[in-house]
């Protein structure tokens, strides 16, 4: 099992906005507002100091931020998808100066966007969003901005032609660094009054990158980045960053083409986009309804597949807030998605569209990697592997315990197994039920859930042991009494092996299956399960002297079995108690799982 060496909260995602825009006269809770993603450049690990934040954004009055989205996952999902389902017009700026490297040429930009990153977003939305570049002009600007990307945002905003059919405008700057900076423009919130325009200049919808991200170089060699062209066009359509949260970094996610798009050490192609995590592309609309699979608890097998291949997209595993959830998706690299093979695997993060108690979304929410470990892999589960969903990452999951199998890959995908439980989270035996389930022993009661607090039966712990002990051979022994019951044939199983004899003897012509098992019978099931015979070491538990089953129940605590019923002096062993399935699921794991 994996987990990080302590528990991490959500750190939330912070984002500058626009000042100027939004502000005014407006009623505050129809104003629609910018969401602006600031990249930085790789070479300069320094932040840009926060803005405030936009007031008339935060006093909004929000409404049914679900409705729109058929699995109630997306906020205000007309916002997230304006623009992804459709042709997207992006007007192509170059911001020069007088001094200028010179390097960035309009037409070369625009032809290098059309013949690379148009096929890159359609294969990954499987046709259903094609953004196309127009070249539009150049912006002189009166001197080198630097790194100061939005005095080029603010010359295009100026100066674009307002009768055009662009949807957004994509600038480029004339210089060799490696940023970039973009917004999604106006949003309503699902709360306005007027629906914001979806042509630019009016929807304020722009990206700027550094003119590496567009243009090759020279001296020294190197293919242009787009990777940065791509997570710009991603933020202009709501994408958040995916990160860990752990450090001041939000570029720590080596899988997403919204976060690092490549391990720290660089290992990866990280001029390749990468493909994007599956909740952006549900947010976009590129995933249907119909390949999401909701885990709620249960033992579950399917297939995850990766982008491009038909089936299952993402499984969600829900909290007991609409706006929160655990996401899975599979990543196996291919033209759509440029990973290399060691980042293969099923990948999970938690979705939080919660900031500050109130509902937020696109670029202001959080997509957070889940165990948060910054530059790693520890999020992606490979064929083999196991994973252990029980960090509480602002809220647990209904399921929380979730354990992950990724049992094999195919050209389909991954298929999994999930094994957890609905109501198992105040269990202090919740990690032995989940070891049980994860065995095969247990498969829960009902749909999702495991009956923690309910007595065991004896048909119960016939099926507990014939699995724990792979039991197949039936005998002629047919009781009398467990014709109706579901486990009848375990019951002949366990009577084939000389495990139980009845419970009615001398005749021991019934089984007694629905009646309850208390504590001292247990321990005379486990002794004949295991074979057990030493008593050496063994607590003499003071009230067990008069039980039929004190024999056994020294035997049960000599190999480690039992401690007793009262922590912690554990003097007593209480045989006449009934036992719990949370307590059968810890002695069945003591028994069979030493270690
Ligand atoms: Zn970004």
């Amino acid at each position: 099992m994996r987990r990080p060496a302590t528990l991490l909260a959500v750190t939330a995602v912070v984002w500058s906005s626009l000042s100027g825009l939004a502000a005014g006269s407006e009623p505050s809770q129809t104003a629609p507002s910018p969401q602006v993603a600031t990249d930085i450049v790789p070479s300069s690990p320094v932040e840009p100091p926060d803005a405030p934040a936009d007031p008339s954004r935060a006093s909004a009055a929000l409404r049914a931020p679900l409705d729109g989205d058929p699995l109630g996952l997306v906020a205000y999902p007309h916002d997230a998808r304006r623009y992804s389902l459709t042709t997207d017009h992006f007007g192509v700026y170059v911001c020069t100066w007088p001094g200028a490297d010179g390097d960035v040429s309009l037409a070369a930009a625009t032809a290098l966007l059309n013949s690379e990153v148009t096929p890159y977003f359609t294969g990954l939305s499987g046709g259903a969003y094609q953004p196309t570049f127009i070249a539009r002009k150049v912006i002189i600007l009166d001197a080198n901005p630097g790194s100061d990307l939005q005095e080029c945002a603010d010359e295009v905003l100026s100066s674009a032609e307002p009768d055009t059919t662009d949807n957004a405008a994509f600038a480029v700057m004339d210089n060799r660094y490696n940023g970039g900076l973009a917004t999604s423009g106006m949003s309503c919130y699902g709360n306005c009054t007027d629906i914001p325009s979806t042509s630019f200049p009016e929807n304020q919808r722009w990206a700027v990158v550094d003119g590496r991200s567009v243009t090759p170089l020279a001296s020294p060699p190197l293919p242009s980045h787009l990777t940065t062209s791509v997570h710009e066009i991603g933020h202009t359509l709501t994408w958040p960053h995916s990160y860990s949260g752990v450090t001041a970094s939000q570029y720590d996610n080596p899988v997403d083409v919204m976060s690092a798009n490549s391990t720290a050490d660089g290992t990866g192609r990280a001029d390749d986009p990468y493909a994007t995590i599956a909740f952006n592309r549900y947010r976009s609309g590129w995933i249907d309804p119909g390949d999401v699979v909701t885990y709620r608890g249960g033992t579950l097998e399917l297939t995850i597949a990766p982008v491009g291949v038909v089936g299952t997209q993402m499984v969600v595993l829900p909290t007991d807030d609409p706006l929160a959830f655990l996401t899975l998706d599979a990543r196996i690299g291919s033209a759509m998605d440029a990973i290399p093979e060691a980042f293969e695997g099923v990948t999970a993060h938690f979705i939080v569209q919660i900031c500050d108690g109130e509902v937020c979304s696109g670029t202001e929410s959080a997509a957070t990697m889940y165990p948060p470990w910054p530059n790693s892999l520890e999020h992606v589960t490979a064929t083999g592997q196991q994973a252990v969903f029980d960090l509480d990452l602002e809220k647990p999951l209904i399921a929380q315990g979730t354990t992950m199998t990724v049992l094999s890959e195919n050209v389909a995908g991954f298929q999994i197994r999930l094994v957890g439980f609905d109501d198992i989270g105040d269990s202090i035996f919740a990690h032995d039920i989940i070891w049980l389930a994860t065995a095969g022993i247990t498969k829960g009661c009902g749909a999702t859930g495991y009956c923690p607090d309910d007595p065991v039966t004896r048909g119960q712990m016939a099926a507990f042991l014939v699995r724990s002990l792979d039991l197949t051979v039936s005998g002629s022994k047919d009781f009398v009494d467990d014709d109706d019951s579901i486990f009848e044939a375990d019951i002949e199983r366990l009577a084939a092996a000389g495990i139980t004899r009845g419970c009615n003897p001398p005749e021991n012509t019934r089984f007694c299956p629905n009646d309850s098992v208390t504590r001292g019978q247990m321990a005379a099931f486990l002794v004949r399960a295991l074979g057990l015979t030493d008593t050496t070491g063994a607590t003499n538990f003071i009230d067990d002297d008069d039980s039929i089953f004190e024999a056994d129940i020294e035997r049960l605590a000599a190999a480690g079995i039992t401690r007793g019923c009262n922590p912690p002096e554990n003097t007593r062993f209480c045989p006449h108690d009934l036992v719990t399935r949370e307590q059968m699921a810890a002695f069945l794991r003591r028994a069979l799982d030493p270690a």
